[in-house]
């Protein structure tokens, strides 16, 4: 008995140790890992988080003039790799740890991007700003010569390799 009463004694001392959520809401600590999301108004499409990301849930789909960089992180497991190689610092994690949903829907985050044409056969292949910011960092404002930007910007895999003998895209094959 008096090693119970002594043990009452040590909890009611010890007093409240858990915390009231979610009676009170609660913020996460800085630099903590929650959801992932998107910022459409940053991303370029440049497909490089969905290389990276592990369990494979960000996809890029093109259809017609449009690319769709989608994200469907109820399988995310806030790695941040994602973060870590985002060229524009569009995908990364918040702070937000309540993920608990009834629907699959409320976890999932899409950007919707226009293609540009490549100038020889018309075909959608990069977008526009992912195109803008390549010729941007061409020929930096802080360059005193003003540089072109070579053709093969704007010309699609295929073009390329029959225009210029090279695939930049290892997945295009040589005929
Ligand atoms: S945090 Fe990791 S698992 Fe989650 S979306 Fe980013 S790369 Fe994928
Ligand atoms: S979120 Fe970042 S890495 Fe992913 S496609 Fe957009 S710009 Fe590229």
């Amino acid at each position: 008995m008096i090693p119970l009463l002594k043990e009452v004694l040590i909890c009611l001392k010890a007093g409240r140790v858990t915390l009231p959520y979610p009676l009170k809401p609660m913020s996460a600590p800085p630099r903590f890992r929650g959801r992932p999301t998107i910022d459409g108004d940053k991303c370029i499409g440049c497909g490089a988080c969905a290389e990276v990301c592990p369990p494979r849930l960000i996809r890029i789909d093109d259809n017609g003039s449009t690319r769709r960089v989608s994200m469907d992180y109820s399988r995310c497991t806030y790695c941040a790799r994602c973060q870590e190689i985002c060229p524009t610092e569009s995908a990364r994690l918040t702070e937000d740890f309540e993920d608990a949903t009834t629907s699959r829907k409320d976890l999932t985050v899409a950007v919707d991007l226009e293609l540009a044409p490549c100038t020889d056969c018309g075909t959608p292949f990069i977008t526009k700003r992912m195109l803008a910011k390549m010729t941007a960092e061409f020929s930096p404002p802080w360059m005193k010569v003003k540089l072109e930007t070579p053709e093969w910007f704007h010309l699609c895999p295929a073009c390329r390799v029959e225009k210029t003998g090279s695939a930049i895209d290892r997945s295009v094959k040589h005929d």
